[in-house]
């Protein structure tokens, strides 16, 4: 840094000798007072403000899309006129987008931002990121960040060029990693090393993102949002301030840096929108999809709502018995911070269960269930704490049929 910084500083006053002297670069060379022309800059552009009254309390939802299509055929895909009027929405319901560097300001208690405001992501490089959703976006003033695997660039097809990025980096479009090959970070390829694998994909896009576009990059996205423990050690070694998941939740300033939500949208879920932007009672806890919600307290779970456990690889289990008719392939388990999980269900005992194959750190987990019921989805949700202090032979919660 230092070398960067100084034949800089050197040069400087060589480079303005021949044209009019700024008052600030006049003071720099009239300096004559013996003290060295590092301490004249750094006093010429210290900004001795106080540090911002900013409002802890606000919340943030960040989006995640992928293509922009007219014919949206999977998971991947919106409709640019849904895509449209998402963005309007989001005005109509006072709901500010702001970007991603005034998101992690907020985080770091140097800038505010609105009490609800929404953070958009475009993950992997896909050219309708440029070609489509960019001048929308543009129509609306929002800024956004794209999500780059340094693979998926410049490789034709659907794929974004570098020349795009480059146009969009210039007109203020903030890019971050998505690792250099869109693997499942949890497992090396075969026959390869995982941590010097891993060590590429995290640190190696990084570099190559910042060297191709001379930027500094500062968020990461898990492909398919999956992670585990080394991944995210190693991310924030890397210097990642934010790691993003696709695991929605209304963020509050605390938010776990290496586990932050996203909603993933497209055009086949419309649910997943309009629970994002509905940011209900401001209790952390994301409302749910605008179906018939179970209380949990009629379901039989464990943890049970509310449990504190020293467990760090919980079994979850729950009995879907009072939801009534289930159609045993829509039966859905998702964890905060870790997305949808392969639970098993199993139609004759009516028990979904799940158990963790890493540990869990410290917090509290939101589990959310969802099945469909003669065609209707509903939905229901508990939280668990995984505390080691609790007791151990803590109440355990008796699962019927298990
Ligand atoms: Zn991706």
């Amino acid at each position: 840094m230092l070398r960067s910084i100084i034949p800089l500083i050197l040069v400087l006053p060589l480079l303005v000798a021949g044209c009019k002297k700024s008052s600030t670069l006049a003071k720099l060379e009239d300096n004559s007072s013996g003290k060295p022309p590092v301490a004249a800059v750094a006093q010429a552009t210290a900004t001795p403000t106080p540090p911002p009254a900013i409002d802890r309390s606000a919340k943030v939802i960040v989006f995640c899309y992928h293509r922009f299509e007219d014919n949206p055929r999977d998971t991947l895909a919106i409709l640019p006129a849904e895509f449209r009027a998402q963005m309007k929405q989001l005005k109509e319901d006072g709901i500010a987008v702001v970007g991603m560097k005034d998101f992690l300001a907020w985080r770091r208690g140097e800038k505010s931002i609105p009490p609800k405001s929404a953070v958009i992501t475009i993950d992997d490089g896909y050219a309708s990121g440029y070609t489509v959703a960019w001048p929308i976006l543009k129509e609306f003033g929002y800024p956004f960040t794209m999500f780059i695997y340094t693979n998926y660039v410049n490789v034709g097809g659907k794929s974004i060029t570098w020349a795009q990025l480059e146009q969009m980096r210039d007109a203020g479009v903030d890019i971050e990693s998505h690792t250099i090959s869109h693997h499942d970070l949890r497992h090396a390829p075969r026959g390869q090393d995982y941590t010097a694998w891993l060590h590429n994909e995290i640190f190696g896009s990084k570099d190559i993102l910042e060297q191709k576009l001379g930027i500094n990059i500062v968020a990461f996205a898990f492909p398919y949002g999956t992670h585990n423990e080394t991944v995210r050690k190693m991310a924030m070694e890397a210097g990642y301030q934010a790691l993003f998941t696709v695991y929605g939740q209304h963020m509050g300033i605390d938010a776990a840096a290496d586990q932050l939500g996203r909603y993933a949208v497209e055009s086949m879920h419309p649910d997943v929108f309009k629970m994002a932007v509905n940011f209900g009672n401001n209790d952390g806890v994301d409302p749910g999809v605008e179906a018939a919600q179970l209380a949990s307290a009629a379901m039989v779970t464990q943890p049970m709502n509310e449990e504190r456990i020293p467990y760090t690889r919980p079994v979850i289990k729950a009995n879907l018995a009072s939801m009534g008719e289930v159609e045993p392939n829509s039966v859905e388990m998702r964890v905060s911070g870790y997305g949808l999980v392969p639970a098993k269900y199993d139609p004759k005992t009516k028990l979904v269960s799940y158990e963790f194959t890493q540990n869990l750190v410290p917090k509290t987990y939101t589990v959310i269930l969802s099945a469909k019921v003669k065609g209707r989805k509903l939905e229901t949700r508990w939280n668990f704490t995984v505390d080691p202090t609790a007791p151990a032979a803590g109440k355990q919660a008796a699962v019927q049929g298990a």
